[in-house]
């Protein structure tokens, strides 16, 4: 793509960046295809090509983002299907970021979409607020079909007390931070990401991967002070508040990196791990954290990324259900972790099941369930149609945003892959499996 960018501008390298990424495209509309707001709505505006040249026009004219702009970027997921498609290697996702920031830097948005915006960047990225604000929504579930009467900030509200469960499992039996030692001899030391908004809805997760590690061999850190990866925020188009979070967990992990060394810093929800393998590039024009995020990012690894590089035992519990592999979005398009989680499952004895049109999102990307209810709700319905048709015992996915969204609409059991491997290998039955 024909680009005109002035010298001036160039000398930021954060519009350096997109030019040469706007650059790449070669408008072939390959990326269209397999595009969920395309699928759903058929507007080349709501494409990745047509997004892209929303933002060439808004970035190259140096001019404030409009009301156009605006909609046909908040309808996109950043799903990131598109790059998984296309030929030309267009990094739409540092692309649609810089329009997110451009977006939240020059547009005035109404009062009640700013209001639930700074909500949700206050609230979620923080578990202790974000365990309350779950208790809140409970207390106010019987609201839920009131609130249609008030617009889309309603269908918003509503969407948010209509995902939140009712109860909330009981808190992880491990303790916040600190070392786990392995059960036998030591054959790796990892640093586990505590999480924010899984440690409150499933903290099961992590249990699952702490006995698993423990199990095989791997001393598992949960370091003090962690926080969230930034990524809910980030998505929201807030960079700051997105770059601190991001500077401080490299500082916490490079704390743990210098005193006992660490091979792998495991994630567990594949939104946060396609974020923190970001880091190295988000950070790379900051020379204080350029080299510590790169080094950040090289560790980090998905939980089945890392046990597939492990020669693990003969599993103890071979139930022989049939599995849905849902593979998120973050997983499959950002972190092309594609074969390594069905691969375990099977080693452990289950019957995979790939879902036809697998590479849709579920709706739940972040926060897009709570701002675009409609759409996050019709793909939601699509995805579990299509998990239907392989007639699972239960589904397995590797991201809580995932897991919240899909389980709202069905009876199965959706499970994060870890608890079945867990489960597999001698961890308890997961809540739900009838095996
Ligand atoms: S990130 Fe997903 S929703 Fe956004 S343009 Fe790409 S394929 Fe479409
Ligand atoms: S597939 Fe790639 S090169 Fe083709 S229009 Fe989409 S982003 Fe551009």
């Amino acid at each position: 793509m024909q680009t005109n960018f002035s010298l001036a501008q160039l000398a930021d390298p954060a519009l350096a960046e997109s030019e040469s990424i706007l650059r790449k495209c070669v408008h072939c509309g390959f990326c269209t295809a397999t595009c969920p707001t395309f699928a759903l709505l058929g507007d080349e505006l709501d494409s990745p090509r047509g997004r892209i040249y929303l933002i060439k026009e808004m970035l190259e004219k140096d001019r404030p983002a409009d009301i156009e702009t605006v909609t046909h970027i908040d309808r996109c997921l950043s799903c990131l299907s598109c790059m998984t498609t296309c030929p030309s290697g267009v990094n739409y996702m540092h692309l649609v970021d810089e329009a997110r920031i451009r977006i939240e830097k020059t547009y005035r948005r109404p009062l009640a979409d700013r209001a639930l915006r700074a909500m949700l960047a206050l609230i979620m990225p923080y578990p202790a607020r974000f365990r309350l604000a779950v208790r809140a929504a409970a207390l106010a579930a019987p609201l839920t079909p009131l609130l249609g009467r008030f617009g889309q900030t309603g269908d918003r509200l509503a969407a948010m007390l209509r995902l939140a469960p009712l109860t909330l499992p009981r808190r992880s039996a491990y303790p916040k931070s600190g070392d786990i030692k392995p059960e036998i001899t030591k054959i790796a030391r990892v640093a586990l990401l505590g999480g924010c908004a899984q440690k409150t809805l499933r903290p099961g997760i992590n249990d699952a991967t702490i006995r698993l590690l423990t199990r095989i061999g791997v001393e598992t850190v949960l370091p003090k002070n962690e926080g969230c990866c930034g990524a809910l925020v980030h998505h929201l188009g807030e960079e700051h508040q997105a770059l601190a979070q991001a500077r401080h967990n490299v500082d916490v992990w490079t704390a743990e990196i210098e005193q006992s060394g660490l091979d792998a810093i495991i994630i567990t929800a594949s939104g946060c791990g396609t974020m923190i393998k970001d880091y190295g590039f988000l950070l790379r024009n900051d020379p204080a954290y350029a080299a510590k995020a790169a080094k950040v990012s090289a560790l980090a690894k998905d939980i089945t990324e890392f046990l597939a590089t492990l020669a693990l035992p003969e599993p103890k519990n071979t139930s022989g259900l049939t599995i849905a592999y849902h593979s998120a979005c973050s997983m499959q398009h950002g972190q092309k972790i594609t074969t390594q989680p069905k691969a375990l499952l099977t080693k452990a004895g289950f019957k995979v099941r790939d879902v036809p049109e697998g590479h849709l999102c579920c709706g739940s990307a972040g926060t897009y369930n709570i701002l675009q209810p409609e759409l996050a709700r019709r793909l939601r319905d699509r995805k579990i149609g299509n998990i239907l048709k392989t007639a699972p015992d239960a589904v397995a996915t590797g991201n809580i945003g995932c897991i919240t969204q899909i389980a709202g609409g069905m009876n199965l059991p959706v499970l994060h892959t870890i608890e079945l491997l867990d489960f597999a290998y001698g961890g308890p039955k997961p809540a739900g499996l009838s095996a």
